[in-house]
């Protein structure tokens, strides 16, 4: 099976990117919110994006038009929105019992043959495919932030997925140009439970006395070639954010790998989140 015909549900900070790369790759493409706003505020972007492409001379401006053409904007029906869809991407915030209610009405009103994809970062796709009562074309599509320019795509695979739907979905994401990993269904996937682990680890070794945020950044960053040490990304995530994750992790997988160090919980009560406050494990007031 081919995908041509995608509807991103959520058009926030990934579900704009993911319908700006779906269109990229000749897919028709709808863009749906509940918030038509957010819908118009999500086109206007993937366009000035466009724009920015144009002008450093990496996408032609007859392109651009052709991919804005292939694009519509949607809100209110869900059921009209994805009838004709081959793909649907679910980009709704991360909340189990939302999700699982929209996958409950994917399950009556999506065609028979599309399928039904979630781009949770933490949550269980068994479960959200269980609420569709189609779990066999559910599949979890994790894309990261900035989606446009992340090369990952991580596929997650309940046991009920059945193989065609994977294998479509890796050669639609590779259409995309992304580079597919598939794991299973597990907390934390490959991605988040690797990378929870290791700043975990950097921010008990900070709390010990061990070295400075920076030294231990710079450890993982000239020493194994980490682009970013795990101390500088979790000031870009959240500290609150990585703080909810850490618990969830701790709780799914017990035996201390993920226990949450004091020094995260006392950033997060002090209000120093990272760079969206101006101060986490670094200053970024002046930024
Ligand atoms: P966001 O808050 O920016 O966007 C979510 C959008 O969903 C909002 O515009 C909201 O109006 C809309 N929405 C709410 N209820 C809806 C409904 N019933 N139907 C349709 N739209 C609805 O959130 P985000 O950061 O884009 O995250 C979306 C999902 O992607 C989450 O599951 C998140 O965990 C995951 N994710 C986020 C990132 C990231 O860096 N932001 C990275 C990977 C995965």
């Amino acid at each position: 099976m081919s995908i041509e015909r995608v509807v991103v549900l959520g058009a926030g900070t990934m579900g704009h990117g993911i319908a700006q790369i779906a269109a990229q790759a000749g897919c028709r493409t709808v863009l749906f919110d509940v918030d038509a706003a957010v819908v118009a505020g999500g086109l206007a972007k993937i366009a000035a994006d466009l724009e920015k492409g144009v002008a450093r001379g990496k996408v032609e401006a007859a392109d651009r038009d052709a991919i804005l053409s292939r694009l519509e904007a949607a809100d209110g029906d869900l059921a009209a929105a994805v009838s004709g869809a081959d793909l649907v991407v679910e980009a709704v915030p991360e909340r189990l019992d939302l999700k699982c209610s929209i996958f409950e009405s994917l399950g009556r009103s999506a065609p028979e043959t599309a399928i039904l994809a979630t781009n949770t970062s933490s949550l269980p796709i068994t479960r959200i495919a269980s609420a569709s009562g189609c779990a066999e074309r559910v599949v979890g599509m994790h894309f990261f932030n900035p989606v446009p320019r992340s090369a990952l795509l991580e596929l997650v695979h309940t046991d009920a997925t059945s193989a065609e739907t994977i294998e479509t979905l890796r050669t639609f994401g590779e259409r995309m140009g992304k580079t597919v990993i598939v794991v299973k269904d597990s907390p934390g996937f490959a991605t988040t439970r690797l990378g929870v682990v290791l700043a975990l680890e950097a921010m008990r070794m900070v709390e010990e006395g061990v070295g400075s945020a920076e030294d231990v950044d710079k450890a993982m960053e000239l020493g194994y070639r980490h682009p970013m040490g795990p101390l500088k990304v979790t000031d870009l995530v959240g500290l609150d954010v990585r703080l909810g994750i850490a618990e969830h992790l701790a709780e799914a997988l017990p035996g201390g790998r993920f226990e949450v160090p004091d020094i995260l919980r006392r950033l997060v009560r002090e209000g120093k989140l990272g760079k969206k406050s101006g101060q986490g494990f670094y200053d970024w007031s002046e930024s």
